[in-house]
């Protein structure tokens, strides 16, 4: 069953502006992102795939992950990706204080800025895609640039067929879309069959792949 739709309804949207859903833009540009990782195994697999299309995406990283395989991390970075901040401990922010919620928040900043070249505005997106409206409202105050999406993949749920993956991508995303996939041993199985035909897909209609 999914609760979330794949698709954002334009009211969320609506409710929450202060957060990017996706991108406006008169170009034909899609905006692929990663949540989760660096993950062993998967996270090169995905660099790979991308570099056969030069296709450019946005890795939503764990701090955890990060101090676990820097390497995998650094590996990102040099392909020219962008990376974006998905709190030290994968936190849900509605269970948790915002003190609590930021100091894991800030510790991760602090490892990726370890890595990071440049001055580029952080991103930030919320495991699950849920927070505290004082935890967002904090984020925006310190200049994060908060990333949701318009196009859920549902890439990690077991009882999503490869097949309906790949649906839920390619009959919602378009110009523009932000569409979210999991760099995980979760998704693996559907993301290993999706991604690159998603790639496929939309580069035969004249679509880039861009990073955020
Ligand atoms: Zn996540």
């Amino acid at each position: 069953m999914q609760i979330i739709p794949a698709k954002t309804p334009g009211f969320v949207k609506t409710l929450f502006p202060n957060f990017v859903w996706n991108i406006n833009t008169d170009k034909k540009e899609i905006y692929l992102t990663f949540d989760d990782g660096p993950t062993v195994e998967i996270t090169d697999w995905v660099l790979q795939t991308l570099k056969g299309f030069e296709a450019k995406a946005t890795f939503f990283c764990i701090g955890n992950n990060i101090e676990k395989y820097p390497e995998i991390f650094q590996n990102i970075i040099t392909e020219g990706h962008s990376i974006g901040n998905h709190t030290y401990n994968h936190l849900k922010g509605w269970k948790h204080k915002t003190k609590v919620y930021f100091k894991d928040v800030l510790k991760t900043e602090k490892i990726i800025n370890k890595f990071k070249t440049g001055t580029s505005t952080p991103l930030f997106r919320p495991p699950y895609g849920k927070f505290k409206n004082k935890q967002s409202k904090k984020l925006l105050e310190l200049g994060y640039r908060i990333i949701l999406w318009d196009v859920l993949s549902y890439d990690w749920d077991k009882s999503v067929s490869e097949e309906a993956c790949l649906n839920n991508v390619v009959s919602a995303a378009k110009q523009g879309s932000i569409i979210v996939f999991h760099d995980s041993i979760k998704a693996s199985r559907n993301l290993k069959y999706v991604l690159p035909k998603v790639l496929e897909y939309y580069t035969e209609k004249g679509y880039k792949f861009k990073a955020l």
